[in-house]
């Protein structure tokens, strides 16, 4: 997979490809990340590539030309996304598709933003990371390239790792425990500790169903609701009311 990144500061996503599984990706040769600076596309003494508003206002706008030069002089993987607090949404559904696809590019904002020829004739797309308003598009580029490289084949040491999680089903993740089996008097769920696998695997999908409802019931609208199979897996468990104290039934204290 190719990412190229268009920043007038390189140094930020530099640091941040040499560390954990980005920087093993590169290594690997999964991940090929070119980064590009617009201000190696200027001509005046102090390299600009913003200037005042047309029409006046606060700030300042990038200007198109370095832009377009950049982007231009790097033959980068299409599609090229403008990251923008104004943009479609980024989520694990869109971080999936660019996953199976061999690149894109993405461009990073400064100041009050950029030129909006840009937006109309250069990028093909714009995409927020959240609702609210970041000072640049850097830390917005390195989400998008961390939740994408995690969901390339090969990227994760435990190939199992990325389906379980999150948003992968639709759903949030179950809760997760690590020993000591006890801490501070706090119990780890005995079914966690029966050996029952099956029934391990029930809980947890009960477990995510519960936690969907409560936290994100706009998941579950978008699974078209509870299907009878949610509603018994959520009666097994006691877990129709949420899944507030289900932590602390059947304790036992005892590591296995
Ligand atoms: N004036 C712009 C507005 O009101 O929409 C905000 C510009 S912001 C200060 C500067 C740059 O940060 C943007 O051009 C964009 O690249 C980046 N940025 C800010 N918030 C973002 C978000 N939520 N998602 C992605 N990029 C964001």
């Amino acid at each position: 997979m190719r990412i190229d990144v268009f920043t007038i500061f390189p140094e930020m996503l530099r640091q941040f490809a040499g560390h954990s599984l980005v920087s093993r990706a590169i290594r690997n040769e999964l991940l090929d990340l070119r980064l590009h600076d617009p201000r190696g596309h200027t001509s005046d003494a102090h390299r600009s590539v913003d200037d005042s508003p047309f029409g006046g206002g606060a700030g300042m706008v990038m200007m198109p030309g370095p832009i377009f030069d950049a982007v231009e002089a790097a033959d980068s993987p299409r599609p090229l996304y403008l990251l923008g607090p104004g943009g479609r949404r980024f989520d694990q559904d869109l971080a999936r598709e660019l996953a199976q696809g061999e690149g894109f590019s993405l461009l990073c904002g400064r100041y009050e933003g950029i030129d909006e020829r840009v937006h109309e004739h250069l990028v093909e797309e714009e995409l927020s990371i959240g609702d609210y308003v970041l000072s640049g598009g850097e830390v917005a580029a390195m989400v998008v390239i961390e939740a994408v490289s995690r969901l390339v084949p090969g990227m994760m040491g435990n190939a199992e790792s990325a389906t379980e999680e999150s948003f992968s089903s639709g759903l949030i993740e179950y809760p997760q425990y690590t020993r000591p089996a006890v801490f501070r008097g706090w119990h780890v769920p005995a079914v966690l500790r029966s050996g029952d696998h099956a029934l391990v695997e029930r809980w947890r999908l009960a477990m995510s169903l519960a936690r969907t409802i409560e936290r994100r019931p706009d998941l579950i609208e978008r699974r078209r609701g509870l299907s009878d199979e949610d509603l018994a897996l959520l009666r097994e468990f006691d877990l129709l009311g949420g899944p507030e104290g289900l932590a602390t039934e059947e304790l036992g204290d005892t590591e296995p």
